[in-house]
């Protein structure tokens, strides 16, 4: 396989530490809100990653966090805390909180298809794990006191800023209007790793520590999650791209201070989805969730399809039109599909083709568009038996999770014979201009769970 790596900044062999097993971790959502469409796209891509690594023969061990704790309204220590500033809002606690949109995020996640990762961790169960690292991070010299709070200096990182690839010079405070500066730190970029005295002294959620009752920053948590689950060494890092800095970069500072030696070999980033103002963000206050998708109409999977046909390395742009435009493709899609005859008869060499073409697609970075496109060559092909398309449909659809199959209890052979001859009576009447009769049959199907679809390559049903 061949992925793109933010840390190299190209195409890369994949080869993972130990053959044939794949360390991965991901970072979970902050659990202040729901969870907006924009983010569910990087869930959507990392879900796709996960599942093509394990069709591609590999055993991946996915761990991912749950974000309860520690992450400030800026990415870096300033601002509120965004789990204070979200039970404020609802009249909760921060801990109920959480808990309300982790159990919202995973509804979402289920409706889109994406599995839960092996191991999730909420960020406030694992304290004495970041206590534990930021201990031997002040005993070695990377990190540092000040004001109360524990900082990592960033001057003894071994090339900081090789992720993001940035210029410290322009990350200087007062460069960026965003940034004010903490006086307590040494570098204006160090970054906290423990919290007490001097923030939030009315803070909902707080341990004790060797350091006084306080609490983690948000970017110890993900590698104390991550060395506790999957050890020293990680080979796949995923996140949005907003991620990069300072968060990825600051992970891999304190995990190899921490070990000692490289940390994590690969690091994807899914660009955002866009709306026509530009990036999506939870803070703009109105945003688009799943809920809002289904209120709407759609069929939530439409979105995941929406997502499956452009690159992960691509920005995507939203708007209604386009949403309005997958939905009607993989409505067709599916009902294409559903027409295809079940009686076993499979063609073994053409569909050991379509399967190495379809893992080639995977294993040129994920594109997820070539794999779609498979989905459609396979369905025009004459030379394949409908079994056999289904056969290949099924297969590349545990990749793309799209629901691509109806479940076979849905809709029996003998109701499909009867819905197929009802058709084409349907067809007979309106050439002989006896619309009363096909509306007849139409509302009659419906009544009985199918829609019918006229299009022009013909009447389809579509099972409701
Ligand atoms: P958060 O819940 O804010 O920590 O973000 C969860 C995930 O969504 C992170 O991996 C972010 O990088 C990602 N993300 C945030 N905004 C967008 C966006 N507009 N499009 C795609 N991914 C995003
Ligand atoms: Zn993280």
């Amino acid at each position: 396989m061949r992925v793109y790596n933010t840390l190299t900044k190209k195409v890369e062999d994949f080869i993972p530490f130990e053959e044939g097993i794949v360390r991965m971790y991901t970072c979970g959502p902050t659990v202040y809100n729901y969870a907006h469409i924009g983010n569910l796209r990087t869930y959507i891509f990392e879900d796709v990653l996960e599942k093509s690594l394990n069709y591609i023969g590999y055993k991946v061990f996915r761990v991912m966090n749950i974000t309860d704790v520690g992450h400030l309204t800026s990415d870096g220590d300033t601002g509120e805390d965004k789990m204070a500033k979200g039970a404020l809002r609802e009249g909760k606690t921060v801990r109920e909180t959480a808990k309300f949109y982790t159990d919202a995020f995973f509804e979402d996640c289920a409706k889109l298809n994406i599995d839960k990762p092996a191991v999730v961790a909420p960020a406030s169960e694992h304290i004495d794990q970041y206590i534990k690292m930021i201990k031997k991070l002040l005993d070695d010299g990377y990190a540092y006191e000040s004001n109360g709070n524990i900082y990592f200096d960033i001057s003894k990182a071994k090339d900081y800023y090789r992720l993001s690839g940035k210029n410290p010079e322009d990350l200087i405070v007062g460069a960026r209007d965003s940034v004010e500066e903490d006086k307590s730190k040494r570098n204006p970029a160090d970054f906290a790793l423990w919290f007490t005295i001097s923030k939030f002294q009315n803070q909902e959620m707080k341990w004790d520590s060797p350091w006084g009752v306080g609490y983690p920053g948000w970017h110890i948590e993900c590698s104390g999650i991550s060395a506790e689950f999957l050890g020293e060494h990680l080979d796949i890092h995923c996140g949005g791209v907003d991620n990069i800095f300072p968060h990825h970069t600051n992970e891999i500072a304190q995990s190899e201070a921490y070990f000692g030696h490289k940390w994590c070999n690969y690091w994807m980033h899914g660009e955002h989805l866009n709306d026509a103002e530009g990036k999506m963000s939870k803070s703009k206050g109105e945003f688009l969730t799943v809920s809002l998708l289904e209120e709407k109409g759609y069929n939530p999977l439409s979105y995941r399809y929406f997502c499956l046909n452009s690159h992960y390395r691509n920005q995507l742009v939203f708007s209604w039109e386009a949403l309005d435009g997958a939905e009607q493709a993989y409505k067709k899609l599916k009902s294409r599909i559903r027409q295809l005859n079940k009686n076993p008869d499979l063609n073994e060499n053409k569909t050991d083709a379509y399967q190495v073409r379809f893992k080639q697609a995977i294993e040129n970075d994920l594109n997820t568009s070539s794999m779609m496109t498979l989905v459609y060559d396979v369905l025009k092909d004459e030379e394949l038996s409908d079994f056999s398309k289904l056969f290949l449909i099924d297969d590349f659809d545990k990749v793309l999770g799209l629901d691509l199959i109806d479940e076979e209890k849905e809709i029996d052979e003998d109701f499909e014979k009867e819905i197929l001859s009802k058709i084409e009576e349907r067809a007979e009447a309106k050439k002989n201009k006896d619309f009363q009769k096909a509306d007849q049959i139409r509302e009659e199907l419906l009544s009985r769970g199918i829609k019918l679809n006229d299009t022009r390559e013909g009447t389809t049903y579509e099972v409701l």
